[in-house]
């Protein structure tokens, strides 16, 4: 293993100096003293609640333990740094609001003043989607919801089965996440997905199809599938040599997926990334795919033209910093053209389909490179172009999500770690 870091890095470096070229810098640094985004005419909004019940060992977000009383400082929080964001970058239109966490649903209240806010300080031009945990759906989470002009709901079912659950740390019973799905398919939201998870200890292909299942027989109209163990510093591996289970090989994490996928055929799910499955005409539900986006919460990130900017992951940092009236950017990092491109290139593979007439305006000179790569890719079946659009085939989408886990949350890893060490970190080098 020590052996394999500076292999890994080389090749981290080679494989990024061929794609984004010797120019770009790979490192996040304090923004200066004067920094402020550029005004912006339209983006998307991302606000992450902190608060958990408990820590679940596989987790990397950045979370807090519950308490009530902390509730009313993150609202004040949260509000004074939608306030920055307006002035900074105007009053823009704000084409979605995702509400993420943590858990959305252990501080309502906070999460209606932030929308409310939102409406009165943006133009809010699209739908408002949020995450929900299944101990928390009752009828009056579900009306909060409604009121609030929610459109989207996420539900982390993870699994139906107690032994499962039990492996991730999950204290709710599969009845409970039935009766929270039920509920939430009731409720006529245009769009309920339901988070699985799979490759978990002792899981096999049949649990995973099982699991899928019950939630589109509960009405789900999009699945989203998570394999464990993508986040190398979570507590997950001490976890689980505690707990003394073993988790599935390459090759039944393939067999699994594979499952997935013809699951997803049978069911008449389309695919709508590497680990999503969508049925019908509802709308997708998406928390990581946006072009650009402002993040308001501990921890949040902005994409914004011309860089990454990332909150101070430390809750009484973030919040003294927003409560103060400044911005609560920890770190900053410029992307140059390319990088933008390919940034977005990304983020089309992970869509698992990729608008062929749009390489040319996003990619400029890199354009033509990846035309040939994709050539390549469609002559070992791993993608096929129809109508202009370049499509990940079944295999292609799960060595996507390997070469994934393998250079991007390698990223987040290093960035993650480094600004959870420090309230203010001075420089993070990927
Ligand atoms: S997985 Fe969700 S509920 Fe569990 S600690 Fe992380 S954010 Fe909280």
């Amino acid at each position: 293993m020590a052996r394999a870091l500076p292999v890994r890095q080389m090749a981290t470096g080679l494989v990024r100096r061929l794609l984004v070229g010797a120019g770009q810098r790979w490192q996040f640094d304090v923004p200066p003293a004067d920094w402020v985004p550029p005004r912006l005419e339209r983006t998307s909004l991302y606000l992450h609640v902190p608060f958990c019940r408990h820590a679940c060992p596989y987790c990397p977000y950045t979370k807090v333990r519950y308490d009530d009383a902390l509730v009313g400082g993150f609202t004040d929080a949260a509000l004074a740094e939608v306030e920055w964001w307006a002035r900074a970058a105007g009053g823009c239109d704000i084409t979605s609001v995702y509400v993420g966490g943590g858990t959305p649903t252990l501080a309502l209240d906070s999460v209606a003043a932030v929308v409310d806010r939102i409406r009165s300080r943006f133009r809010l031009t699209g739908e408002v989607a949020i995450e929900t945990n299944p101990a928390d759906v009752d009828d009056t989470t579900v009306a909060r919801l409604r009121d609030m002009g929610v459109a989207l709901v996420s539900l982390g079912v993870q699994s139906f089965r107690p032994a499962h659950l039990e492996a991730i740390g999950r204290t709710y019973s599969p009845a409970t996440a039935e009766d929270a799905l039920g509920r939430l398919v009731s409720a006529g939201f245009a769009s309920v997905n339901a988070d699985l998870m799979f490759a978990l200890p002792g899981q096999t292909a049949e649990d995973v199809v099982a699991d899928l299942d019950r939630a589109a027989g509960l009405g789900a109209n999009q699945v989203t599938t998570y394999p464990l163990f993508t986040f190398p510093y979570t507590p997950v591996g001490r976890y689980l040599r505690l707990t003394g289970v073993k988790l599935p090989s390459l090759r039944a994490r393939r067999t699994q997926y594979r499952a997935i996928c013809r699951w997803s055929t049978r069911r008449g799910f389309d695919r709508v990334s590497v680990w999503g499955f969508k049925k019908g005409s509802a709308p997708r539900y998406s928390s990581v795919t946006r072009a650009g986006y402002i993040g308001i919460g501990p921890g949040a990130g902005s994409h914004l033209p011309g860089g990454f900017a990332l909150n101070s992951f430390d809750y009484a940092a973030w919040s003294d910093a927003a409560r103060g009236g400044g911005p609560a950017v920890a770190l900053w990092m410029p992307f140059s053209q390319q990088l933008a491109g390919w940034w977005w290139l990304y983020w089309r593979l992970y869509d698992t389909r990729i608008p062929l007439d749009q390489l040319g305006a996003t990619l400029g000179r890199d354009a033509s490179r990846v035309r040939s790569w994709l050539r390549l890719g469609e002559l070992a079946g791993l993608a096929s172009q129809r109508d202009g659009t370049m499509t990940l085939t079944d295999a292609g989408a799960f060595w996507l999500h390997l070469a994934q886990n393998y250079f991007a949350l390698d990223y987040v890893n290093t960035l993650w770690t480094a600004a959870r060490r420090r309230p203010w970190p001075t420089a993070v080098s990927l």
